[in-house]
């Protein structure tokens, strides 16, 4: 079997390292396309060399975010490789440009079902869209697969588990061996808070001014490894904390994992807090991940500072809680439903 992975996003790399080697580990050919998507080195090139991820067969080198530029370029690469299935990773342009060049190849769908029913964000159309096309619909958990119930999708749903998970089991264990990041900035475990902000709706200079005055209010040390598009904007808007550049999965691994406390806009990251017992604050008004949320790990508080002050304060990681979107093994159930649902 054959398949064709298209990736170009920094979460999608990540999750393209645990989904490759079991891949290949099942005896499944994959041709990995990278769109370009993004192109910067530190959200790109830094995770294939540090989490031993293949080169992409194809490099495009789009370095855009229009789903319309892609589309032509894969689907010459569909039409020319003619794998059994293209494989799509969660809810970006690259994602919805990967399945729609498949054309008439089967689609799987990694991270369907999820959603924040927030239909302002690219993401939430983006994840609609990608599931309706979609033949195999890969869920995080159970609540996905009953969404996509509800939503009477065509494709057939199975419950893997989240990638994000298996890349946590196999790396973060490495990160804290192998990463000197504490050192580097010189931290103590549990005495910072680590922030991460890129979504769209967080770079408008107005929110994230609000945002920004909330950090500089925020108490003790602050971690920002900024996303170009963010370091961007904050270049006009005052403020007194500093920001780093984006850091590479190993290191951002061993900073999250030994934080006080995470506020972030991630959805990768909302889930990575949870499995590693450090509190998140949520820095937006709605998530897809609700049960890191229920579980009192996660609290929403959108952009208003003296909102995001008070869930900093307060947050907490509750003693028991749930296991949340699997056991670290998505990536072999993944492989193990591409043969069972091969047409
Ligand atoms: N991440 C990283 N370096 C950073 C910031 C984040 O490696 O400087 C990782 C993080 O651990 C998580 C992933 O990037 O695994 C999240 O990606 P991002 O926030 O860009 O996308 P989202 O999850 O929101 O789609």
């Amino acid at each position: 079997m054959r398949v064709l992975t298209v990736v170009g996003n920094r979460p999608q790399f990540i999750k393209a390292a645990p989904l490759g080697a079991a891949l290949r580990a099942a005896g499944i050919e994959e041709v990995l396309v990278h769109t370009g998507q993004h192109y910067d080195r530190e959200l790109s090139d830094v995770f294939f060399e540090e989490l031993g991820i293949a080169p992409p067969q194809e490099s495009l080198g789009l370095r855009t975010a229009d789903p319309a530029a892609m589309v032509e370029p894969l689907a010459a690469i569909v039409a020319r490789e003619q794998p059994d299935w293209v494989l799509v990773y969660g809810d970006t342009n690259t994602t919805v440009a990967g399945a729609e060049a498949a054309g008439s190849i089967p689609v799987a769908h990694i991270e369907a079902g999820l959603r924040s029913f927030d239909l302002t964000m690219p993401e939430e159309r983006n994840r609609i869209a990608v599931d309706r096309t979609s033949t195999l619909l890969l869920c995080p958990d159970e609540r996905a697969a009953e969404q996509l119930r509800s939503e009477g999708v065509p494709g057939r749903s199975v419950v893997v588990g989240d990638v994000m998970a298996d890349a946590t089991r196999l790396f973060a264990p490495l990160a804290r061996e192998r990463s000197d990041v504490l050192t580097r900035l010189g931290l103590q475990p549990g005495g910072y808070t680590v922030v991460t902000i890129h979504r769209e709706a967080n770079v408008d200079p107005d929110r994230l001014a609000r945002i920004a005055s909330a950090l500089d209010r925020l108490e003790g040390p602050l971690v920002f490894p900024a996303h170009p598009r963010t370091a961007g904007v904050l270049t006009t808007i005052p403020h007194a904390f500093e920001t780093i550049g984006p850091l590479g999965y190993l290191d951002f691994s061993a900073l999250a994992s030994q934080a006080r406390l995470i506020l972030t806009d991630s959805g990768g990251l909302q889930k990575e807090a949870y499995w590693y017992g450090v509190p998140c604050v949520t820095l937006r008004e709605n998530t897809e991940w609700v049960d890191t949320i229920a579980a009192g790990a996660n609290v929403l508080a959108g952009s208003d500072p003296d909102a995001i002050l008070a869930a900093a304060a307060r947050a907490t990681m509750p003693k028991d809680r749930p296991v949340l979107y699997g056991d670290g093994h998505a990536s072999e159930r993944i492989a193990a439903a591409l043969y069972a649902s091969s047409p």
